[in-house]
Parts: C-alpha cells; structure tokens; sequence
C-alpha cells in the first residue's frame, strides 16, 4: 500500500467516540477499549499492515481483557502441590462453601449467641483446635509468619531473651527471617550451637550465661532445606525439659494422624515433618503453624499450647493488628473439622489427597489427558514436589504428560489461554502433572493444550 493509501486507510478510522458507543460497557472501560483497538489499527497501517478486519470486534476483544478480574484461577499442571505463587493449599468443598456463607451476609464473628454479649473471634475454631492438638488453648491469626511474631513477643518480648540454635536461624522465603522476627518481637537474640550441630549443653550454658533474662527458647522447622550428614540437634521433648518456656515453630501444620497412609504405607517415604500433636505433648508453651501448608486449609497462623501463654497472646496489641478475617476463618473451622474423622480429611483435603493419590488414579488421569489432546503428547514417569516449604526432599513419583514443541513458546501460550494452565518444564519439555489437577479440571487443561499446540 501506498502513502496514499496509508491516507486514506488512516481517514478511515473512526474516532474514539464513535467506536466506545457500539460497545456495552461503563464509558471509561468503553473509551479506553476503543482508543486501545484504534491506535493498534493505526500502528499496523503505518507499519504497512491491512486496514481492513472488524474493528469493533477487536475492541470487544479487548474490552474482555480490561474486564477480567485480575486475581483469577489458574490450571496448577506444575505437580507442586503447595504452589506459593498459585495461592498454596487449595480449599476443601466444605471449607468453600463455609467461606461463601460467611461472605454473603452477616455471622456472628464475634457475638456470643447465647448471652448476646460480644464474643470472640477465636471461639470459633480454637476449642476444635485444642481437641485436635490435645492443647490447652489456642488462637489464630493471619498467617504462620503472624504466629510466630506473636509468640515471640508474647512470651519473651523487649527486655528478654530467646534462645535459638543456629542451625535454625533460617529464612523461609518472601524475607521471612527468624533474626529479624525476634528482632521486631522486641526480644534480645541468643545464638546457639553451630549451624549443623547444637547439643542441650549449649543451651545449658546460655540459660547460664543469660542468668533469668531469657524469655524462650525457640525452635525453628528447617522447613524449605535439610541438613544431613555431620548434624545433631535437641529435641523438643528434651528442651522443654529445661524449666523455660518453649515456641515451637513447626512450619506447615501437620494435622494427619495416618501420616504413613500418605506415601503408600509405612516406610515407603521417611515423613520428616513435624507433627503438631507431637509438639504439644512434648509439653511446649505455644506451637505455631501455617494454615495453608500440610493442614490444607486457608492462609492462617494458628497458635496451640499453654492457657496462660494462649492469652498473653490474644491480649497482646500484635494480636489486633495480626487478626484472622472472616472468610479465612470460615474456611479454618470447616477445615479443621473435617480432621474429625481422619479417612474423611484424606478423602477431602486437596493437599492430603493430592499426597496420598494412588498410582492408578493418576495414571487414569494421565492416560485422559494424553488421548484428549492427542497428536503431541505422550506420557513420560516424573516426579512432583509438595513445594511451599514443607518435605523439601520428598519426590512424589507418577505420571506426566509431555508435550512436543519448544517449551517456553508452550508454556508462554498455555499461560495466555482462558484458563492460564502454569507447567513445569524439565529437561526441555513442558510437562502436564495429573496430581495437582481436579478431575473437573482435565477437559478444560485439554482444550488449554490443544490450542497451544495448535497455535
Ligand atoms: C512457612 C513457615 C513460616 C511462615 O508461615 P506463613 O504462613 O507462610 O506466613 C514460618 N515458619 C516456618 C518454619 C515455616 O515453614
């Protein structure tokens, strides 16, 4: 085309005005759609491009992608099943539905029904809490990073001491670092030991040394890494044998009381989490956890342990400012009751389930997977990871399917789709991890890769 075409094919447009009319939408999305699908028009015909297409359909087009929501779901095909960047522990139907009735009008959040008088928001969960722990007490708050700095400033606090091993003194992703959430808890640091060995002497001599300033000691999970080889640490047992008070900070929340039913029977996997009820008859002061880790419900931090600790924490200021909402506390209690009955969690908790899914099913999903999308994929053995801190060493063995074709272009288009699919790619192939997908899920992750590998 020629300068004069160009001229002419420019006149044509029509203005901004006009385009925003023939699309329904509020007038700023509309204007700002219009001027998106005129400017593209304009640049393509200045680059030599056609000027001809259905311009008002474009602007439909990307009228859509400013009215999409920005936070929306995602297809996980990674395998990881704690994801931290796709929102970890996805909820359990029980524990959505709470959340929804939560969220449609008002609750009593925090209204004691019988007595009309205000209540607590930490009724709701915390007697469940103490019956699944075997603690005394128990308080939530909005997440396990939350918990800890609580617990720290509650039973230690400016003025005291906590002791920590330096093994422990470890950060666990997004700055969460422990010397510097003593640090903001006001309490004084004492290291101990040596980053891969620390004896209950070395603890011994600092109880000495610090002479009544110590407020705690605390123990921090190596939740994200291990340490092997020449190592040695105290047990929690023998530290709260120590006549000081004692934070357990166990990380992702293990709640499951079949723990060896998850990997396929006993032995298969060495289950090297903490257990939270382990804690807890080790005689410690508070235990903190996530919400959202190995318990598999909302973000959340719970605090289990000694009544009287239990309420220097509800009655410290941090409390407020680190309060649990709502819907994250719906979704808590509805969690934390389906542990009730421990084949009914397994069944029902993603995360559990996700763990504990047996090779057949996987391998059916794997197989409907594959033959869905046909031409390009075959199933290849892989192995998953929980992610999100918690197992860091544990490969979860099954199925995947592979896609042919240059992976990042893959994985750049599966991303784009409606819903995005995120993958993980190994050894320069997309793969498609049938353990972190529903079975709701499998035609729509079908029809996602069909058309990446199509387009
Ligand atoms: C994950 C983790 C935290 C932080 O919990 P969030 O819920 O992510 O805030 C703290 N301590 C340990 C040991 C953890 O593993």
């Amino acid at each position: 085309m020629g300068a004069r075409g160009d001229a002419a094919a420019l006149r044509s447009l029509p203005a901004v005005h006009e385009l925003a009319a023939d699309l329904d939408a509020p007038h700023h999305l509309a204007v700002a759609a219009a001027r998106r699908a005129i400017d593209e028009r304009r640049e393509a015909v200045l680059a030599g491009g056609p000027a001809h297409g259905d311009l008002v359909a474009r602007a439909r087009e990307l009228l859509l992608e400013l009215e999409r929501p920005s936070l929306r779901p995602v297809l996980n095909a990674t395998g990881v099943i704690l994801h931290t960047n796709l929102g970890r522990a996805p909820l359990a139907r029980s524990a959505r539905e709470a959340v929804a009735r939560v969220a449609q009008g008002y609750s009593n959040l925090e209204l004691d029904l019988d007595s009309g008088q205000r209540g607590s928001r930490h009724a709701h969960v915390a007697q469940l809490l103490a019956e699944l722990s075997g603690a005394e007490a128990a308080i939530v708050v909005n997440n396990g990073a939350g918990a800890v700095l609580l617990a720290a400033a509650a039973v230690a606090g400016p003025g005291r001491a906590i002791i920590v091993a330096r093994g422990q003194l470890v950060e666990i992703g997004g700055g969460f670092r422990i010397p510097e959430v003593i640090a903001q808890s006001g309490a004084r640091l004492i290291e101990v030991g040596t980053t891969n060995r620390t004896r209950l002497a070395d603890y011994e001599r600092a109880l000495r040394d610090a002479d009544g300033e110590v407020g705690a000691i605390m123990r921090v999970h190596q939740s994200n890494f291990r340490t092997v080889g020449f190592v040695e640490d105290v047990p929690v047992e023998a530290l709260c044998e120590l006549g000081v008070p004692v934070i357990d900070d166990i990380g992702s929340g293990w709640l499951a009381s079949q723990p060896a039913r998850m990997f396929g029977g006993e032995g298969a996997v060495p289950l090297d989490e903490p257990l939270l009820t382990a804690s807890v008859a080790a005689g410690a002061t508070l235990v903190c956890c996530s919400g959202d880790k190995l318990l598999g419900g909302p973000q959340g931090g719970l605090i289990v342990g000694r009544r009287e600790a239990v309420a220097a924490a509800r009655r410290h200021p941090l409390a407020r400012a680190l309060r649990i909402d709502k819907l994250s506390l719906a979704a808590l209690e509805a969690t934390l009751r389906l542990y009730r009955d421990p084949e009914r969690a397994l069944r029902e908790i993603p995360v559990l389930a996700m763990l504990a899914a047996d090779p057949e099913t996987l391998s059916a999903r794997a197989k409907r997977i594959a033959a869905g999308i046909g031409e390009g994929a075959g199933i290849v053995a892989a192995s998953a990871k929980v992610g999100g801190g918690a197992l860091p060493l544990l490969e979860l063995a099954g199925p995947a399917v592979a896609l042919e074709g240059e992976p990042e272009a893959l994985a750049g288009a599966l991303r784009a789709g409606e819903p995005p699919v995120i993958v993980r790619i190994h050894d320069g192939q997309v793969l498609l991890d049938p353990r972190t997908l529903t079975e709701e899920e499998l035609p729509l992750l079908v029809r996602a890769a069909r058309a990446a590998l199509a387009g």
